[in-house]
């Protein structure tokens, strides 16, 4: 896979990756909050390869669900969400699809904290629906 560029609306964060596990979308309630009412599309950017190439993003921390620290990273200027970042043992951080500069190529693998979604919200078909987090992690594609 070669390298994954993004960056926020105003284009004074820039990022890349080059290696992901997968897409999913999250109806958690915070990250409704982050999308502006949306659930939230992410693809799992591995920590290994992940770099920040220009600025720097502000960090907003809170308690996810498991009561771990989760910071969601944005850009102070024009306020897009761009990434989360996740405790150690998880080896990739959550980089909003809209953040890239083409999410054209990915596919939703599963729905998580369905259990919060709005009754708005449109699910694919066919794809994994979890109440909550999935117990055994994203799956691999
Ligand atoms: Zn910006
Ligand atoms: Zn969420």
């Amino acid at each position: 896979m070669s390298d994954v560029t993004g960056g926020c609306a105003c284009g004074k964060v820039r990022f890349k990756f080059n290696k992901a596990m997968g897409c999913g979308v999250c109806h958690c309630l915070d990250c409704q909050k982050a999308s502006g009412g949306g659930p939230n599309y992410v693809v799992l950017a591995l920590k290994d390869g992940f770099e920040v190439t220009k600025g720097e993003a502000r960090v907003y921390m809170s308690k996810g669900d498991s009561g771990a620290d989760v910071g969601r990273a944005f850009c102070a200027d024009c306020g897009t969400p761009l990434w989360s970042i996740t405790g150690a043992a998880t080896p990739f951080n959550p980089v909003k699809l809209g953040a890239l500069d083409d999410s054209s190529g990915y596919r939703p693998a599963l729905h998580l904290y369905t259990d919060s979604a709005q009754p708005w919200h449109l699910m694919h078909e066919g794809i994994p629906r979890f109440p909550k987090m999935p117990p055994a992690g994203p799956p691999p594609t």
